[in-house]
């Protein structure tokens, strides 16, 4: 008998996390415990062709071909930074693309990962937000980033992994693309997917409160808040999506998503920004804030990019920055600006965003007015 011609779409098992190919496989009255044997290859050997999965009957292989297919973003261009931190374009459908960055340090390797196309928040000085938004990415995108990287880093080369955490730094806001987010969290988790420990997993928000409650039900991985600012108005200007979720709440938030969790604390994240948010006295604010959460701080030198209004302080200015928040009994350490050379730091990454909103055009007008 022929085989009649396949008119549905394929489904790409990267999607699906352990529980969700689990079902998938008894949806297709197949043994649940497929899943392990296909997410082992995937994940543990990198194999995309289900004709290599050679613990998997031939029947089963052929129709794993037909109807399902392991396909991550593909690489437009990849760029090397004279400190060893690489960076990846990575194209999607609809003309898209976003970026991963690779940051190698002595005893690890971080994974810098893109959760939206662009970013719908808006936030002053980041440059991602002057692109503008287009859409969520799927969890077969999100998770393919970790899985490109990991085959053009050679993973497991000489029994030691190049990866070793990752972070949800890049593009976009994560906890606004909260279901296709979570399963990628999970395999970045689970034995069968990366085996990454919960302190190497990093979700990073702008401060979505609901997200943050949500996560802690959802998947155990720690949290980094992007503050930039110790008082709400200030902070409302940097992230207007403060007005919505004010710093107090953020608080509350932050506390109850570490208690009960031994030894855990949250990171926060503060980009230091001549005269606007890197005086003293914001220091000294910021250590009475900080206070009442278990957490470390992370102070960022602001990246300029093309018609930013911000300009990043000086040494001595983060500096003392830092001795203040020391003294004041916080842990803080200044971030390194990796990859400068390539644009690869943070608030540098761009893509390639169709924008649906305003936003890129009003960006793109004002550079005009100024170089005129
Ligand atoms: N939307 C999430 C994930 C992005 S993480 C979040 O806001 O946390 C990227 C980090 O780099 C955030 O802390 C962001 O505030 C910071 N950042 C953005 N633009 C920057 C810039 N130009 N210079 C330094 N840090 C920047």
């Amino acid at each position: 008998m022929e085989h009649a011609p396949h008119t549905e779409a394929r489904t790409n098992l990267l999607d699906l996390d352990e529980p969700g190919m689990s079902s998938w496989f008894s949806s297709m009255g197949e043994r649940p415990f497929r899943a392990r044997q296909v997410l082992k290859w995937m994940f543990h050997h990198q194999e995309t062709r289900f004709d290599k999965m050679t613990d998997l009957g031939l029947d089963l292989r052929d129709r794993l071909s037909d109807c399902a297919e392991i396909t991550m973003p593909e690489v437009l261009r990849e760029q090397q930074s004279d400190d060893g931190t690489v960076k990846w374009l990575l194209g999607l459908s609809g003309g898209n693309a976003v970026e991963t960055v690779f940051i190698p340090e002595k005893t690890r390797g971080t994974l810098c990962v893109s959760s939206q196309v662009g970013c719908a928040l808006n936030c002053t000085f980041c440059s991602t937000g002057t692109q503008g938004f287009n859409r969520n990415l799927s969890t077969g995108e999100i998770i393919g980033q970790v899985l490109q990287a990991a085959r053009l880093l050679g993973h497991e080369r000489n029994g030691k992994r190049r990866i070793t955490n990752v972070v949800m730094m890049g593009m976009g806001e994560p906890l606004l693309n909260f279901d296709a987010l979570v399963p990628a969290l999970n395999l970045m988790r689970d034995d069968l997917g990366f085996g990454l420990a919960a302190k190497r997993v990093t979700v990073s928000t702008a401060g979505l409160v609901p997200g943050i409650r949500k996560l802690r039900d959802a998947v155990d991985v720690a949290l980094a808040v992007s503050l930039h600012a110790p008082v709400d108005e200030l902070r409302t200007e940097l992230v207007p999506l403060n007005r919505k979720y004010p710093i107090a709440e953020l608080m509350q938030a932050c506390r109850d998503y570490v208690s009960g969790k031994k030894k855990r604390t949250v990171t926060f994240e503060y980009t230091l920004m001549h005269e606007v948010n890197d005086h003293p006295g914001h220091a000294r604010q910021l250590v009475k804030l900080l206070r009442s959460v278990p957490s470390k701080l992370n102070l960022i030198p602001f990246n300029p990019f093309p018609g930013t209004r911000y300009r990043c302080s000086s040494s001595e200015r983060i500096n003392r920055f830092q001795e203040i928040v020391m003294a004041g009994g916080l842990i803080a350490t200044v971030r390194k600006t990796r990859g400068e050379d390539i644009d690869a730091a943070c608030g540098q990454l761009v893509g390639k965003v169709r924008d649906r909103t305003r936003r890129s055009r009003a960006h793109r007008e004002r550079l005009e007015a100024q170089s005129t």
